[in-house]
C-alpha cells in the first residue's frame, strides 16, 4: 500500500507523474563561489540582471505567440519587469557594499524587497514575494552558472512548499502532470498558471511534503486532494479507470465549446469570463466563455511603480474590448486599497482593512485616480462593447456621484476632441449586504448588478474569506446569503435590469443550477470552470431546477443546502 497524504484540491483531474522538487538549493554553489573585486561583483550582477531580462524578454514573445501560454507571458512579462526594476538594482549594489558576492547580494536584495511584500495582509500580495524571490534566485543561478534540472521523459509532478512560478511557466504544459504545494495559497502564481492550464493540483499540503521525495512516483487528485507515494500496481489500476473518464471528460467539454448553456427547456443562462489581464481573453474564448463578466482592473495598477495614466489604461481596456469581438466586457474600477494598498497610493495602515478606505471609496476620494480612469474606459468602449462596474457599493449616493463623475468626464472628453461611447453600461458590484437589501431602489439607477460573493458571503456571514480557521463558516449556500442573491435577482427583473454573479459562487455547477432557477442572466467566472457549469445547465430542465430551489429555500441550514445538492445534481 502507498502512503497516502492529503491536502486541499484546488484544481481537478487526476496526474500520475514522477515527482520533481522545486526550489533548487543553492547553498552549495554560494559556499564554492570565489567573489572576486567589487567592482567586478558590482559588473557580474549588472551583466546578469541585463542577460536576464534578455532571456525572459525572448520567453515572453515566444510564449505571446502560443494560444495557451498568454497567461505564462503576462507572468515573465511581470518578472522582467521586477528584474529592470531599478529599486532592485539599487538594493544589490547597497547589499554588494556588505555581502562583497554578487549572487548573495541578489539573494539579499531581493529577499529584502520580498519582505515588504510578504508583510501584507493581502493573499494576491504575499504571494508576490515568492516571485520576486525567484527572480533573485535566476539572477544569482545565472551568476554562479547554475544549470536548470533536465526533464526525462516521464511527465513531472512539481512539488515544494513553494513552487517558483518561473519553474513551471518555463515548462511545456506536456511536461507537467501535476502540482503539490506545501503553502496554502490559491492566489500564489504557479496556482493561477496550473488552473489557466488545467493542471491537477493539490496545496496545502504543509510538512507532510516530508514525506515525498524526488524521483518519488505519484497519483495526485485534484478533486480529493489526495496524493499516493509509490502507488502499487493494483492501486495504479484503480486509477487507470478514473483516468480514462478523465479524458473522456475532457473530450466532452471540449465539443460544448460553441454550444450555450441552455436547460433541456430552453432557458439560457450567458457564461463568461473573469480576467486579470487583457491577455486572459484570448484564453477565456478558447473555453467558449461568451463575454467578460469582470476584468479585475487593479490588475492594471499592479507591479508598477507609478499610477497607470489614462493613456496606459486605454491600451489595456482597448485590446481587452477588441479581442471580445463584440461580446460585453465589464470592466470593473479599481478594486484597491485597505488590504491591497498599492505602494505608490501611501494608503496608511487600518485596524480593519475589509472595512476600510478601499474600492469605490477611494475612487470618490481621489478625483485624480478615478477621472482618467472613466475616460479610458469610456474611450476604449468605441472599440466594442463595454460596461463600468462599480465595487463596493453601499448605498444609492455613492452609485449616483459615480453616474455624476462619468457624465464630468464625458465633459472632459468632449473638451479634449476624444472620440468615446455613449452606451457604456454602468452597474454595480452586489457585494455587501447594504447593496443586496437596497436593490429594490438601486436597480432604478443600474443598468446591471454583477453579484460578488466572495465578499458578499464574508460580510454577510462576518467570516473573513482568507481565514482558514473559521473556512467551515463561509458557505455560499448559507441561507441568509442565498435570500441577498434572490432579492438581487428579483429587483433586476423587477425594474428590466440585467443581474449576473462574478464571485467563485459562479463557478460551482450546482450553486448554477439553484442561480439559473432563480432566473440569473449572467455567471462569470475563471475560464477553464465554463465547461463544468455549462454541463450541468444543459442537463436540467428549468422546472426540475425550480422545484430544487422551492426545496432549498424550505432548508434552514447551509450545509444541509450543499449536501441536498450534492444528492440530487
Ligand atoms: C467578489 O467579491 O465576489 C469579487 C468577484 O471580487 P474580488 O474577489 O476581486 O473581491
Ligand atoms: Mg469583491
Amino acid at each position: 500500500m502507498a502512503v497516502t497524504i492529503r491536502g486541499k484540491g484546488v484544481i481537478s483531474g487526476i496526474a500520475v507523474g514522477k515527482i520533481m522538487l522545486a526550489g533548487q538549493n543553492l547553498d552549495g554553489y554560494l559556499v564554492d563561489y570565489k567573489p572576486e573585486s567589487l567592482e567586478a561583483e558590482t559588473a557580474k550582477a549588472e551583466a546578469a540582471l541585463t542577460a536576464v531580462a534578455d532571456i525572459l524578454s525572448e520567453s515572453v514573445e515566444r510564449m505571446q505567440k502560443n494560444e495557451d501560454q498568454k497567461e505564462q507571458a503576462a507572468i515573465m512579462e511581470a518578472h522582467r519587469m521586477m528584474v529592470q526594476d531599478p529599486s532592485l538594482h539599487d538594493s544589490i549594489i547597497e547589499q554588494l557594499q556588505e555581502t562583497k558576492s554578487a549572487p548573495q547580494a541578489i539573494l539579499k536584495a531581493a529577499d529584502a524587497n520580498a519582505s515588504i511584500f510578504e508583510a501584507m495582509d493581502d493573499e494576491y500580495f504575499k504571494a508576490r514575494a515568492v516571485d520576486l524571490r525567484d527572480v533573485g534566485k535566476r539572477v544569482a543561478k545565472y551568476v554562479l552558472g547554475v544549470k536548470e534540472p533536465e526533464i526525462g521523459d516521464e511527465k513531472v509532478v512539481l512539488c515544494g512548499q513553494e513552487v517558483e512560478p518561473s519553474v513551471i511557466a518555463g515548462m511545456p504544459t506536456e511536461q507537467i502532470a501535476g502540482v503539490l504545494l506545501g503553502a496554502g495559497s490559491t492566489t500564489a502564481h504557479a496556482v493561477i498558471i496550473a488552473k489557466a492550464r488545467a493542471i491537477p493540483t493539490v496545496v496545502g499540503l504543509g510538512d507532510k511534503l516530508e514525506a515525498i521525495a524526488d524521483g518519488d512516483h505519484v497519483i495526485v487528485d485534484g478533486e480529493t486532494g489526495e496524493v499516493l507515494i509509490n502507488p502499487s500496481e493494483a492501486e495504479q489500476a484503480s486509477y487507470n479507470e478514473k483516468i480514462k473518464k478523465q479524458q473522456e471528460m475532457a473530450a466532452y467539454y471540449a465539443s460544448l465549446k460553441d454550444l450555450p448553456a441552455v436547460t433541456t427547456d430552453g432557458v439560457k443562462t450567458e457564461l463568461c469570463a473573469n480576467i486579470g489581464s487583457h491577455m486572459d481573453v484570448d484564453n477565456a474564448l478558447t473555453y467558449g466563455a461568451e463575454g467578460v463578466g469582470l476584468f479585475r482592473s487593479e490588475f492594471v495598477f499592479m507591479g508598477r511603480e507609478d499610477i497607470p495614466n489614462e493613456e496606459d489604461q486605454f491600451k489595456a481596456y482597448k485590446e481587452a474590448i477588441e479581442k471580445c469581438q463584440g461580446r460585453l466586457c465589464v470592466i470593473r474600477t479599481m478594486d484597491i486599497g485597505g488590504d491591497k494598498p498599492l505602494p505608490y497610493l501611501n494608503i496608511p495602515k487600518e485596524e480593519n482593512p475589509f472595512l476600510g478606505y478601499r474600492a469605490v471609496r477611494i475612487s470618490l476620494q481621489r478625483k485624480d485616480l478615478f477621472l482618467p480612469q472613466l475616460k479610458a474606459i469610456l474611450r476604449a468602449g468605441v472599440y466594442g462593447k463595454a460596461a463600468i462596474m462599480v465595487p463596493m457599493v453601499i448605498n444609492v449616493a455613492e452609485f449616483k456621484k459615480v453616474k455624476e463623475l462619468i457624465e464630468e468626464a464625458k465633459l472632459e472628453l468632449n473638451h479634449e476632441d476624444k472620440k468615446y461611447s455613449d452606451s457604456v453600461q454602468v452597474g454595480i458590484m452586489v457585494e455587501t449586504p447594504a447593496a443586496a437589501v437596497m436593490t429594490p431602489i438601486l436597480a432604478k439607477y443600474v443598468d446591471f448588478f454583477s453579484i460578488g460573493t466572495n465578499d458578499l458571503v464574508q460580510y454577510t456571514l462576518a467570516v473573513d474569506r482568507g481565514n482558514a480557521s473559521i473556512s467551515y463558516l463561509y458557505n455560499h449556500f448559507n441561507p441568509a446569503v442565498l435570500r441577498l442573491i434572490q432579492r438581487t435577482i428579483t429587483s433586476a427583473k423587477e425594474n428590466g435590469k440585467w443581474a449576473g454573479m462574478c464571485g467563485e459562487m459562479a463557478s460551482d455547477p450546482n450553486a448554477a443550477v439553484l442561480l439559473m432557477a432563480m432566473g440569473i442572466n449572467e455567471l462569470s467566472m475563471s475560464a477553464p470552470s465554463i465547461p463544468r457549469v455549462k454541463e450541468k445547465l444543459r442537463n436540467i430542465s428549468s422546472i426540475k431546477a425550480k422545484e430544487i430551489l422551492a426545496d432549498v429555500m424550505k432548508m434552514e441550514d447551509g450545509d444541509e443546502i450543499k449536501a441536498y445538492l450534492s444528492k440530487v445534481l
